[in-house]
């Protein structure tokens, strides 16, 4: 979830080269946990050094994905966004109105994704899972 993976040491410990504007893209996504897109990461990564092109962010965002490092997610708005991967398996509820993401686990539906996976013949591997709402506005949440 939110526990600020140290991405450049990941980056290192994977043989990566890293120049330092590298350095700031990882330390920028280090440091999120709202699941940025390459505009944010930008945004953030510029106001360390300025002279970071959204190119630049673009192409080490990818690397970093595919070596493993980040997670990509695309939450229906047509932008790409990115966490660190993590060994904290999490979902993900998405607010509809403000695009912002939450995260949750729940053991239920863990473990009744896998009994469905079982009867369907599979040892359950992985899986995604998104919610998508708008905030209750009046009165207490139903349940
Ligand atoms: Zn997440």
């Amino acid at each position: 979830m939110d526990n600020n993976q140290d991405i450049e040491q990941l980056c290192v410990d994977k043989g990566m080269r890293m120049t330092d504007q590298r350095r700031v893209i990882a330390q920028v996504l280090s440091g999120a946990d709202d699941h940025p897109d390459v505009e944010e990461v930008y945004k953030r990564s510029t106001k360390v050094d300025p002279k970071i092109s959204i190119a630049t962010v673009y192409r080490t965002v990818r690397l970093f994905e595919e070596a493993g490092i980040l997670e990509r997610h695309d939450f229906r708005d047509g932008r790409s966004r990115y966490e660190p991967v993590s060994d904290d398996h999490h979902d993900h509820l998405i607010n509809l109105e403000t695009g912002e993401v939450v995260e949750f686990h729940n053991d239920e539906i863990e473990e009744l994704q896998r009994k469905i996976a079982e009867k369907l013949g599979f040892k359950l591997v992985d899986h995604r899972m998104e919610l998508y709402g708008t905030p209750i506005k009046s009165g207490k949440p139903k349940g």
